[in-house]
């Protein structure tokens, strides 16, 4: 099944010889068509879709409800500008995004393209509102690619190869990391030490971090650890940025990450998911902060596009009006389940973890070491996908395949992942050579 044909080979050559290298594609396939869960290559092989363009489709591929919305948008307007002139569907989602995570407080909203851009968007609102310059993100964490994004992020390759210099006023802190032993409480003393000795607290805009690293491994911070920081970021003045780009729009079970931890952050970045495949991001957060740019500080000329808020509007509608959350919360025990069972069966698979349907298997040379094994993780991603199955890998040290199916994705379609991972996984083990360890991708 899934055997390379013509097409894709020819398409493979064009590739090459016409796309800068510095993309890397996860798989050699080209895609023609997407409906729900699954996908379709230009050779008509059919896969189940658990990559969901990493996270964009919540909802599905091509949702009807959000085909309409977009079309009916395309016939009256589909690009205006926000900084020309006004259209009603960015004003109405703005107030359906402000009235979700605001839940009753004064909200206010921005549309930016990409998720990258609100990432760099809320740091200039914390910088303007606090008038301070620092920003501390987390090691492990993953904000974007753009300069700015690629300081904050927490990995040193592939993603900051020879591009710097980097942005200034930066600082990185441990992620707690359960499965390798590092607490909450170890965290918060690395931040304590961090505010002795590289930038006093009183210099800090902002502090940002994900409820569950996505690119960094699908480690879900601790609840204690959420609320301690939300403490102690109130208690120095410190705008709490939370960044639900992956985490957001019923993925983790709940509608946003940081609902797991029962905090109350102060500015949201959101993409992804939003507009159920259509570029859009948001800074959603407290009036005071979201107004402290002044007129003409904020914007973009795609940002907050006609037809990217009416997908926008459908996804909500799909949210509001259905089962997303809940089915996401019974898919994910599924895929835990199965997951868990699969990592008795193979001693490869030194942990599972994540949140609702952010879910993770974690491949190490042994369990006693916990060692990183890359190439195995890579060996079981092509294999599932000649057996019909797209996953993609995460972590610093790349040894982790995550699961971000669709929440749609139907009990059938998380029986048939487990299978086609279980079958990746035993050929793998036939092949497998010894691990390479720490080789970032
Ligand atoms: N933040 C998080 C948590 C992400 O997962 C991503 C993308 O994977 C980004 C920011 C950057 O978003 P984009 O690729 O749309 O710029």
């Amino acid at each position: 099944m899934n055997a390379l044909g013509s097409q894709t080979d020819e398409l493979a050559v064009a590739r090459a010889s016409q796309v800068a290298r510095g993309l890397l594609t996860a798989h050699p396939i080209f895609i023609e068509r997407a409906e729900g869960a699954r996908v379709w290559d230009v050779d008509g092989n059919r896969y189940l879709d658990f990559a969901a363009g990493i996270g964009v489709l919540n909802v599905g591929h091509n949702h009807p409800h959000i085909v309409a919305a977009v079309k009916r948008q395309l016939e009256a307007v589909s690009h205006m500008c926000f900084q020309v002139a006004g259209y009603e569907p960015y004003v109405a989602l703005a107030a359906r995004l402000n009235r979700i995570i605001g839940r009753g407080e004064d909200y206010r909203s921005v549309f930016l393209t990409t998720g990258a851009e609100a990432i760099e968007n809320a740091v200039k609102i914390a910088r303007a509102y606090t008038n301070r310059p620092g920003v501390i993100a987390f090691r492990g964490g993953f904000h974007g690619r753009t300069l700015l994004g690629v300081t904050l992020t927490g990995f040193a390759q592939p993603y900051r190869q020879n591009f710097g210099p980097f942005a200034p006023e930066i600082y990185h802190a441990p992620f707690p990391d359960t499965y390798r032993g590092w607490t909450a409480a170890s965290s918060l003393a690395a931040l304590d030490e961090l505010f002795a000795t590289e930038i006093a607290p009183d210099r800090v805009a902002a502090v940002i971090i994900e409820p569950v690293q996505g690119d960094g491994g699908f480690n879900p911070a601790p609840a204690d650890f959420m609320q301690a920081l939300r403490d102690l970021t109130s208690r120095h003045g410190i705008v709490l940025i939370v960044d639900e780009i992956q985490t957001g729009f019923g993925r983790t079970g709940k509608m946003f990450g940081f609902d797991h931890f029962n905090i109350r952050p102060d500015l949201v970045t959101i993409a992804k998911s939003l507009a159920g495949g259509l570029p859009l991001s948001a800074v959603v957060g407290r009036v005071d902060i979201m107004n402290a740019p002044a007129p003409g500080g904020l914007g973009g000329t795609y940002g907050g596009n006609a037809l990217a808020c009416a997908a926008a509007g459908a996804v909500l509608d799909l949210f509001e009006g259905g089962e997303l959350v809940a089915q996401a919360v019974r898919r994910g025990e599924q895929l835990r389940d199965g997951l868990v069972e699969l990592q008795r069966k193979y001693s490869a698979i030194g942990d599972v973890r994540g949140l609702g349907f952010m879910l993770a298997a974690e491949f190490v040379v042994d369990r006693w070491t916990k060692m990183p094994d890359p190439q195995f993780a890579d060996a079981v991603m092509s294999n599932a996908r000649e057996r019909g199955l797209l996953v993609i890998k995460c972590g610093v040290h790349r040894n982790i395949v995550r699961f971000l199916g669709p929440l749609v994705a139907t009990e059938r379609d998380v029986a048939e992942a487990l299978r086609i991972f279980d079958a990746a996984i035993a050929s793998s083990v036939t092949s497998r050579k010894p691990g390479s360890g720490n080789v970032a991708e």
